[in-house]
């Protein structure tokens, strides 16, 4: 078997192994995976006609083959758009397929000139590879930023540039016959059968990147109210707490409790005690700044983190928030919702944990529960030496 043959062989067998890992990864619903996988079983089809050059009719090792490989590389560069948020013109892709084809047909059956072909076949695909590194290139700027995006944009440009110096050189007459020539010829053989796997190691890195975003984008937001997660408060909170301590200016913490909750799923129903968690976390969300970071710490409470904030302006955000969340009921199918919350507020000790300054501003929360709900309490609003406990709470 000679060199070409082999690393067609190859080339198809690596093709198919990318399809089946693709393949595996469609169940992530994203879009273009789908095309990814089409591009790799076109192109192993195809890379298997071109293989058998001489065993099956020139019709299918030399116009089947090169409409199926630009085909291949068609829908690739489709799935790389709907991968990126676009829609591909699917009728001018078809146009460029039929271009080719027609092409390869006229320099196979007309003049029969390989070089030629080589042109004729190396235009579209260096043109393809090109439009997915455009592609994926304007989607990162676009921010849409992939990190396997630019290593993938990298590929096809490679590419590109080599599907360029190919049909130039053809063009110069300066290549053999493509399965008997040595040399140049298998380097650029090589070259073309190697685009796909490449690209679709690039596609697999991209879709793993994107799960891991999805991933931790699930674990980052509470899944009812859609704000931040309590694992990923607590991080930011840990980074907030770094900052405080390298620029010395000391962020505020927020504790919110929806009073009496139990009674509003017992009853209205747990369902409308759920909508007005949602309310609640879009008012709070709507009255503080973007620096701040709002977070449902779990069931009816949550969280406020102030970056660089007095306990006296944390105070009146918390004010701001509980006034609002008096004056909106939440109405819906169920009727109409009334409620109240209460709040503590603490400001950052330098040096001191998250756990630490969590705990006092609890501590002004029972303080604000202990007298009475519907009120926010300051930490320096506490009496001296007094702590209120959970069981004063019960007690309240
Ligand atoms: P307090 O004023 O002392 O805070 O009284 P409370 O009734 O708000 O506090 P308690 O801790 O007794 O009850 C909290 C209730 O919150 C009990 C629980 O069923 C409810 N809860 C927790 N998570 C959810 C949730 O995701 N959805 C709904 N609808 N209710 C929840
Ligand atoms: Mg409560
Ligand atoms: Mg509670």
């Amino acid at each position: 078997m000679s060199a070409p043959h082999a690393l067609l062989i190859i080339t198809a067998a690596l093709s198919a192994m990318m399809l089946a890992i693709i393949w595996s990864l469609r169940r992530s619903d994203l879009p273009g995976v789908t095309d990814w996988c089409m591009a790799n079983l076109i192109v192993t089809g195809a890379l298997i006609l071109f293989a058998l050059r001489g065993v099956i009719p020139d019709f299918l090792s030399v116009v089947v083959a090169n409409a199926a490989l630009c085909l291949a590389l068609c829908v690739f560069y489709a799935g790389t758009v709907r991968f990126c948020g676009g829609n591909p013109s699917w009728r001018l892709l078809a146009g460029v397929v039929v271009a080719t084809t027609i092409g390869v047909v006229a320099l196979r059956y007309g003049i029969d000139s390989f070089q030629g072909r080589v042109v004729v076949v190396s235009v579209p695909h260096a043109s393809l590879c090109a439009l997915v590194a455009w592609t994926l290139l304007r989607a990162r700027s676009r921010g849409r930023p992939n990190s396997h995006a630019i290593t993938t944009a990298m590929f096809a440009l490679s590419f590109a540039v080599g599907h360029t110096t190919r049909g130039v050189l053809a063009a110069c007459s300066l290549m053999g016959d493509s399965l008997t020539a040595e040399g140049i010829n298998t380097a650029f053989l090589a070259l073309g059968a190697l685009v796909m796997p490449a690209l679709s190691m690039g596609a697999v890195l991209m879709i793993h990147d994107s799960l891991v975003r999805r991933l931790e984008a699930i674990a980052n937001t509470d899944a009812l109210t859609g704000v931040m997660s309590r694992k990923a408060y607590e991080d930011e909170a840990q980074r907030e707490l770094t900052r405080a301590l390298r620029d010395g200016r000391a962020p505020a913490l927020l504790i919110i409790d929806i009073d009496r909750f139990k009674n509003v799923n017992d009853t209205w129903g747990h369902a409308a005690g759920d909508t007005v968690l949602r309310a609640f976390a879009q008012l709070a969300a709507g009255e503080i700044r973007a620096s701040d970071r709002l977070a449902r710490l779990g069931g009816e409470e949550f969280v406020v983190l102030l970056p660089a904030t007095s306990e006296a302006e944390a105070r009146q955000v918390a004010e701001r928030i509980r006034q609002r969340a008096e004056d909106s009921p939440v109405t819906a199918e169920f009727g109409t919702v009334r409620y109240t919350i209460s709040g503590g507020v603490a400001t950052w000790r330098p040096g001191e944990s998250l756990a630490r300054l969590s705990a006092r501003a609890d501590a002004a929360l029972y303080q604000a529960k202990v007298s009475g709900r519907n009120r926010m309490v300051g930490e320096s609003e506490l009496p001296d030496g007094s702590r209120s406990t959970p069981e004063a709470l019960a007690m309240a």
